[in-house]
């Protein structure tokens, strides 16, 4: 299996560091707000990760954190505090903020089918690990104190910027206003005092003074507290580079002087209008608003699957449409099989038939190149119009679908259960019509509508498949 590591920019062998087991942990949300679709294109790919790795029978260990408190409007080290600025838009406590938004964001991707991580863990729940890092970092000689925090020094961790490849004498020339205290323009907070002229909500004591953790640390703290020193892959998205994982590993290697991630990964953006897609600039749309519209959500995850999670995908109604009707007519595609098998007096219990080991084959290796689902879903539809016996299709396809977690299986198990009093000539004109649709027949299509109808049977074109009911 082979993964893209920002680390090398090149495309490595996946070599796990204890046997079969796999140490994963992917940054969580900020929880001050509903996530949008690019937050959660991100997590769409996380998922697709770990369901390629448990495909190859590696055992993954997924942790994702919750940030809760720490994380400030400009991602920097200035600004107010992301949820405390939340908590007094919606005149809730801070905790109460963390819990609503926490719990949507659990909602979200239990709609798109996100497997939950292993581990959930929450910032204010490891503020000890976190001070007793920066204490560590203290110790080790690599941080200082100004009037609003004890900071980081990055002139003395020699490799800072290393992934990123940051040019740290360039930003160094261009941020010579506006350091404040600071040393070097790349330094960022690690504990951060409460303000003397505003009470916070959230802040505890600490060995240096009242206050909060930075963003950064958290991550350090906890990827490490449960994961280990030394563990397989983190991920995040793009934006993460520069800044947070950054200053993650320079925190992680500055406590225990050697690498502690093997392979970084990180997703590129959503994009609205070819901008990204970001809660700060207000063009982000969020899940629950396209179930608003109708959508089902598993239509933003073939959407999503459609691009390759290093390249940029443009968000547009039409797009996601086009994804509405591909996934329609797989799903149609599955009763289909079905009725066809049933006919040919073959097994159609989907897991129990035998799958085609080469075109799953073909779909791993596209799967296993980098994720690549683009190529990966064009091997299903290349499956779907095949000869393949039809029994063999559905099960080949409910096993490709435990990887791309698109809920075929549930999806046929519950139109079989709604379809099983459904004459078999009314299947078949079914099927007539659908091919008919296919070829853009649209009047031969009609046709075979009205026949179904006439014979006491209605039909409605849903966002996921074709429904019949009898009148
Ligand atoms: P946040 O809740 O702001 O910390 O972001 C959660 C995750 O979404 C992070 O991994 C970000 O890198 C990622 N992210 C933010 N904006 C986008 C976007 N437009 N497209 C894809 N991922 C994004
Ligand atoms: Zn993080």
């Amino acid at each position: 299996m082979k993964l893209y590591n920002t680390l090398s920019r090149t495309k490595e062998e996946f070599v796990p560091i204890n046997d079969n087991v796999v140490g994963l942990y992917t940054c969580g949300p900020t929880v001050y707000n509903y996530a949008h679709i690019g937050n959660l294109r991100t997590y769409i790919f996380e998922d697709i990760l770990r369901r390629t790795l448990e495909y190859n029978k590696y055992d993954v260990n997924h942790v994702m954190n919750v940030t809760d408190v720490g994380h400030l409007t400009d991602d920097g080290n200035d600004g107010e505090d992301k949820m405390e600025k939340g908590a007094a838009r919606e005149h809730k406590t801070v905790w109460e903020l963390a819990e609503f938004y926490t719990q949507a964001f659990k909602d979200d991707i239990g709609s798109l089918n996100i497997r939950t991580p292993d581990t959930w863990c929450k910032a204010t729940d490891h503020i000890q690990e976190q001070i007793d890092m920066v204490r560590q970092l203290e110790n080790n000689g690599l941080t200082y104190q100004t009037s609003d925090g004890i900071y980081f020094d990055t002139s003395k961790f020699k490799s800072y910027g290393a992934m990123a490849k940051l040019d740290i004498e360039g930003l160094q020339e261009g941020s010579r206003v506006d350091m404040g205290e600071k040393k070097n323009a790349t330094d960022f907070a690690l504990w951060k005092f409460s303000p003397q002229d505003a009470q916070r909500q959230m802040e505890w004591e600490s060995p240096w003074g009242k206050g909060f953790p930075g963003w950064h640390i958290e991550c350090s703290a906890m990827s490490m507290k449960y994961l280990g020193d030394h563990f397989d892959i983190h991920c995040g998205g793009i934006d993460h580079i520069q800044v947070h994982h950054t200053n993650e590993i320079a925190q992680n290697e500055g406590v225990t002087g050697k690498p502690t991630v093997n392979v970084w990964m990180h997703g590129e953006f959503l994009l609205t209008n070819d901008e990204r897609m970001g809660k700060s600039k207000g063009n982000f749309l969020t899940l629950e608003s396209l179930k608003e519209k109708g959508y089902d959500p598993l239509t933003y995850r073939y959407f999503v699957l459609g691009g390759h999670y290093r390249s940029k995908l443009n968000f547009t109604f039409e797009a996601l449409d086009g994804a509405v009707s591909a996934l329609s007519k797989l799903r149609n595609q599955l009763m289909l099989w079905d009725e066809a098998a049933h006919q040919a007096g073959e097994q159609t219990t989907g897991a129990a038939t035998e799958i085609d080991t080469k075109a799953i084959g073909e779909f791993m290796a596209a799967m296993n190149d980098d994720l690549d689902t683009p190529k990966a879903l064009a091997v299903v539809w290349d499956m779907a119009r095949s000869n393949m016996e039809p029994g063999k299709k559905l099960a080949t396809i409910f096993e490709m679908d435990l990887v791309l977690g698109l809920q075929l299986q549930a999806w046929y198990q519950e139109r079989d259960r709604e379809q099983a009093n459904i004459p078999p000539q009314i299947i078949e004109l079914l099927e007539k019509r659908q091919a008919a649709r296919d070829a853009k027949q649209w009047d031969e299509a009609d046709t075979y509508r009205n026949e179904i109808t006439g014979q006491g049977y209605s039909i409605e074109d849903t966002p996921d498949g074709t429904r019949v009911k009898k009148q």
